[in-house]
């Protein structure tokens, strides 16, 4: 298992650098988390570290009530969501919080983002939900992230007057979701600033969300002469 924590613990820390990449995140805010497949585990980002001291070494690992198990420092303030979000949803891997400058605005106002995008329709399969809001410490904000993702096709929540939540089956799904959800948000504020996006029909978003789930990628080939 201190193998498999391990590889966890450098896979987590570098999705970090994905978070400051992307611009989603400032000063110390933000966090990513990884379950420990097989075991009621999760690593996940230290509380108040700079980004530029995350390494493999830095992470914590927590078990799903967020106790620590291991690490020299504390876990992060939002590791009582993530380990909720582990405990109650067992096809979740990872999980991935961020305050991302456009997708927090629409949290803010308390709108969800309406699917207005084909890349949008691909990704989350229709509107980014708006949660509810919850304050931080126990199980209100995992209990809002699962109330609205458990179902939903989107893999990103909004939650109300704080940020965005994402959900993958590994920590890289979650990171991925985090950095389109920002993109879209982004384009739905500047198309609203324009003028009026224009609806698409339910069927065509049913249509590109399975495509791109099921079709679209790199998918295996078959070796010549099978
Ligand atoms: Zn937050």
């Amino acid at each position: 298992m201190s193998r498999q924590i391990g590889a966890l613990r450098e896979t987590v820390a570098r999705l970090h650098a994905e978070l400051t990449r992307y611009n989603l995140v400032a000063w110390t805010s933000g966090n990513v988390s990884a379950r420990v497949p097989g075991h009621d585990l999760m690593v996940i980002k230290p509380s108040g570290v700079s980004y530029d001291d995350l390494t493999a070494a830095t992470m914590v690992v927590c078990d799903l009530d967020g106790v620590l198990v291991e690490g020299d420092f504390a876990p992060s303030s939002d590791t009582a969501a993530h380990a909720y979000v582990y405990r109650v949803m067992p096809e979740v891997g990872g999980v991935v919080h961020t305050h991302s400058s456009y997708a927090t605005a629409w949290a803010a106002c308390g709108e969800s983002i309406p699917c207005h995008l084909t890349a949008q329709a691909d990704e989350f399969g229709g509107e980014i939900p708006i949660g509810p809001f919850a304050l931080i410490g126990g199980d209100d904000i995992g209990k809002g992230i699962v109330a609205t993702l458990a179902g939903h096709r989107s893999p990103a929540v909004l939650m109300r007057n704080h940020g965005v939540f994402t959900i993958g089956r590994d920590a890289r799904a979650a990171v991925k979701a985090a950095v389109m959800c920002e993109d879209v948000a982004r384009t739905a504020h500047l198309a609203r600033t324009l003028g009026q996006p224009v609806p698409m029909a339910q069927a065509d978003i049913d249509a590109l969300y399975d495509r791109y789930q099921n079709v679209y990628g790199q998918q295996p080939v078959a070796p010549v002469g099978s």
